[in-house]
């Protein structure tokens, strides 16, 4: 199991914010609104998990961020890799409930299998995603931050992403079930 540093609750998650929102609350503090865009950058392109990384913001702001926002990374409970390089990990969210991702690696394409809810309503016999039940849809930082983790991971192996798959643990049946 690798230990990461857990968010503290209060703070909101940077990357739960939009980007207008976003360049909207830096203005609110005396900041440009092109800040957004680097920070994104920084959080979605380069890969930082904290913001004393963004190197080119004074220390004023990148301390200000720190105290106003989180961006940690999830905690990885397990991670477990294939023969074929096939990863799959499950992660630990802050409040206990637990999701998984998988990267899958093919001649032809990086796939990230994101997971978008924990837990599932339907509790098909075969599946271990529906026993607990369903509790909740998961934040879009929580859903970002697969990805950035996934990402990570595939770029050890000098593998860009190029497809993102949603795994909405029994949603494609709840709309059926919606449209009767
Ligand atoms: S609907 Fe899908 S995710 Fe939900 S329990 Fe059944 S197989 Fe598992």
């Amino acid at each position: 199991m690798i230990q990461n540093s857990q968010s503290t609750p209060h703070k909101e998650d940077i990357r739960n914010l939009a980007f207008e929102e976003l360049g909207r609350y830096l203005e609110s503090i005396g900041e440009k609104k092109f800040r957004a865009e680097q920070i994104l950058n920084w959080i979605y392109q380069k890969g930082v998990w904290s913001f004393s990384d963004i190197k080119n913001f004074p220390a004023e702001l990148r301390k200000h961020l720190d105290q106003k926002f989180d961006l940690k990374q999830n905690l990885i409970y397990k991670k477990e890799i294939s023969v074929d390089g096939t990863t799959k990990f499950l992660f630990d969210l802050l409040d206990k409930e637990k999701i998984e991702s998988v990267l899958i690696p093919t001649e032809t394409r990086t796939t990230a299998c994101i997971s978008t809810q924990a837990g599932c309503k339907f509790g098909c016999k075969f599946c271990a995603s529906g026993i607990g039940g369903w509790s909740r849809n998961l934040s879009c930082a929580e859903i970002v931050t697969q990805v950035l983790h996934v990402r990570e991971e595939s770029l050890k192996h000098a593998r860009p992403l190029s497809n993102i798959v949603f795994m909405g643990t029994g949603e494609p049946l709840n709309t059926v079930s919606l449209r009767r």
